[in-house]
């Protein structure tokens, strides 16, 4: 199995521990939480500031760039200054392009962040073919600016991050192995080899991309590269984020998609959640994806494991949609579908009428994020007749979403009359072998498809799937109800693929929106474990479940839904925005900049606008955005199309309506709605 780790039963990674200052990473320490300042790092008193007000709000590591050596000087004073305050919190020094700053850096804090694609390496954009001499003759050259960084974290008894970004690897490894995440873990391998040849091993890896499926890839393929390099020691521990998340909902949402789903998987010992935010935001962001992931790695423990399982995708670094069969309904679904969004409403409500009219209503209210599926459960004949009367009212309404019913199997074998309306039966298929039988045969005779819906433990789950396919002669469908979704999910489509079954699954998150108080845990929980297994690319329909049919309740869940898929890049029904976090480098106000563009360009569905603090780092980081906005001197902008740089130096006062200007001249541009 190449997977790191066992997939059916996650463990946390076994890691060695490293110091950074009084705080210990790795091991069997709780997953550190860290944040990254954005003021001026020459602003020795508002750094100060800020670093203590994270470390308030329960940052455990603070991040500071230092992309001078005038910055790397205010480092001393800021930790003097925090010293003098009682503000213990370890600091770390990030560094990009300056070898000389690191190493003023790792006199004054606790820990030195450099990026293998830029600290030795300028970026040309150069395409040339790399003799296997030339190339080593490179990694050589960068090991010598890189090897007296390391020899003074040793004798200073610092740590260091080797980070890796998806978006600034060198020229070097980009003509050898492209943006890819073999690219990314390379990079970070060849710095690793100059630590070990002097005997370092106070280290810690991050492997970050502002798609949380590239990272997830790469922080696997790390995990497996470094479990070969030393099968039997503990490895590096993993600083684990992913980059220009956003604000808001979609930046929590991206970050729970791939820093949930690795540390789902035991990989990750600190994390940092970016967002386009006061840092302080990030913090308690953090701290719910750590105490969430916590508890699933306890209740992993009692997850029997499987050694001999085969691996439930074909290939864990290189993943791409499982494929399904299409099954009909008022909206087909698998196949080639686009993954399909469904509401959970549970129980049939008494008062049919309103319940409908409060969805269609909703549904009209947001034509571009349709309803498409409305699952309800019935435990008892009567609880049948409120569906019946309910599915009624849903048929009045002006939107046509196919009409689940979740059933037992027992309930289901009777139901031919009292289910009518549902399009497709869910059958909870812990039943007897004949009433499974027999509530297939009835489902037939309804002319509902079946969705058989697997539960318990993975062994308990892959039990039941063997009894239904014995049992199920048409295409069916599968659900998974478990208190272990992901691990799961996962064995069953292992086994699927043994059988040759290409049933659609349908993903049930735990969540509970409301619209009455806190959803963040929830958002978090929901982006987790659908994102982990959508990554993978399982599932063709996602189920958000609902406490209450009316009020905004059912909306939030379709539209988090909805911004779950974008998140995870597979279904996309509103604009794109990637901006970075800022930093003490930010030449303008990111958090205004980014609000008026996004006030002016949110209604361009599809279109991926980039918005950086700098042109150091922004333009490799910004990805695959359509159009950027990167600061490039104090008050002026460069426009990009893609990653060509099209516009140089643009006044900041012009330069929304210039970017307006390009998105129209790309053919990009709609009137927004009036
Ligand atoms: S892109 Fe943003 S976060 Fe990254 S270095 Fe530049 S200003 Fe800082």
């Amino acid at each position: 199995m190449s997977f790191p780790g066992d997939p059916y039963a996650p463990r946390r990674r076994r890691t060695r521990e490293v110091a950074v200052g009084d705080v210990v990473l790795g091991g069997t320490n709780p997953i550190r939480v860290q944040s990254m300042t954005t003021t001026d790092t020459q602003d020795v008193a508002a750094t100060a500031d800020q670093a203590e007000r994270l470390a308030d709000v329960g940052c455990e590591i603070v991040r500071i760039t230092a992309p001078s050596l005038r910055d790397a000087e205010a480092l001393r004073e800021i930790r003097a200054e925090l010293d003098r305050r009682k503000v213990g919190v370890p600091l770390v020094a990030d560094i990009h392009f300056t070898p000389n700053a690191a190493m003023l850096a790792a006199e004054a804090v606790e820990k030195v962040r450099v990026n293998p694609g830029n600290f030795a390496d300028k970026k040309k954009f150069e395409i040339r073919e790399y003799s296997d001499t030339q190339y080593d003759e490179e990694i050589e050259r960068v090991a010598e600016r890189f090897r007296p960084l390391v020899l003074r974290c040793k004798e200073l008894g610092r740590a260091l991050r080797i980070g890796t970004n998806h978006g600034s690897l060198s020229d070097r490894i980009m003509n050898r192995y492209g943006d890819t995440p073999e690219g990314m873990v390379q990079s970070a391998l060849e710095f690793l080899d100059v630590c070990e040849g002097e005997g370092f091993r106070d280290i810690v890896f991050s492997m970050k991309s502002s798609n949380p499926q590239v990272a997830v890839q790469a922080y696997r393929l790390l995990a497996l590269r470094l479990a070969e390099r030393a099968p039997d020691a503990p490895g590096y521990p993993l600083h684990v984020g992913v980059t220009e998340a956003g604000d808001a909902e979609d930046g929590r949402i991206k970050s729970a998609i791939g820093i949930g789903a690795l540390l789902l998987d035991g990989l990750g010992d600190t994390i940092r959640v970016s967002l386009t935010e006061d840092p302080e935001h990030e913090v308690p962001v953090a701290r719910a994806l750590a105490e969430q992931t916590h508890a699933r790695w306890e209740r992993a423990e009692s997850l029997a494991p499987e050694p001999g399982a085969a691996l439930y995708i074909p290939d864990a670094i290189e993943t791409r949609r499982r494929s399904a069969v299409a099954l009909p309904g008022p909206v087909v679904w698998g196949g080639t579908q686009p993954v399909r969004v469904e509401l959970e409403l549970g129980a049939p409500p008494d008062d049919p009428e309103p319940s409908a009219r409060a969805l269609g209503d909703a549904a009209a209210a947001a034509p571009d994020l349709p309803c498409e599926g409305l699952r309800l459960r019935a435990e008892t004949t009567e609880a049948l007749e409120r569906f019946a009367a309910f599915a009624a009212a849903v048929g009045r309404q002006p939107f046509a979403p196919t009409l689940v019913l979740e059933m037992p199997a027992t309930l289901a074998a009777g139901a031919k009359a009292g289910a009518s309306g549902a399009q497709r039966w869910a059958i909870s298929a812990d039943g007897l072998d004949a009433d499974l039988a027999a509530a297939a045969g009835a489902a037939a005779d309804a002319g509902a498809t079946v969705e058989w819906q697997l539960g318990g433990t993975p062994q308990e789950a892959v039990a039941q799937l063997e009894r239904v396919l014995a049992l199920s002669p048409a295409p069916f469908a599968l659900s998974v109800r478990s208190e272990t979704p992901v691990p799961t999910t996962r064995r069953v489509v292992a086994a699927l693929h043994q059988g040759k079954c290409e049933a659609p699954i349908a993903l049930l998150a735990r969540a509970v929106p409301s619209d009455d108080g806190d959803d963040s845990a929830a958002l978090l929980r929901a982006s987790t474990e659908l994102g982990s297994l959508l990554c993978d690319g399982i599932g063709d329909a996602v189920a958000l479940s609902v406490a209450r049919h009316g009020g905004g309740a059912p909306a939030q869940a379709i539209d988090l839904a909805y911004r779950i898929l974008q998140g995870a890049r597979l279904r996309t029904t509103r604009t794109e925005f990637i901006s970075c976090p800022s930093c003490g480098r930010t030449l303008f106000d990111l958090q205004e900049t980014t609000a008026r563009i996004k006030a002016k360009t949110e209604h361009l569905k599809g279109v991926k606008i980039a918005i950086m603090g700098c042109i150091v780092n922004g333009p490799g980081e910004m990805a695959d955005a359509d159009f950027g906005y990167v600061g490039s001197g104090p008050g002026v902008v460069n426009l990009y199309v893609g990653q060509d740089c099209v516009e140089r130096r643009v006044p900041s006062a012009e330069a929304d309506g210039r970017l307006v200007e390009l998105i129209r001249d790309h053919g990009k541009w709609v009137d927004p709605p009036s």
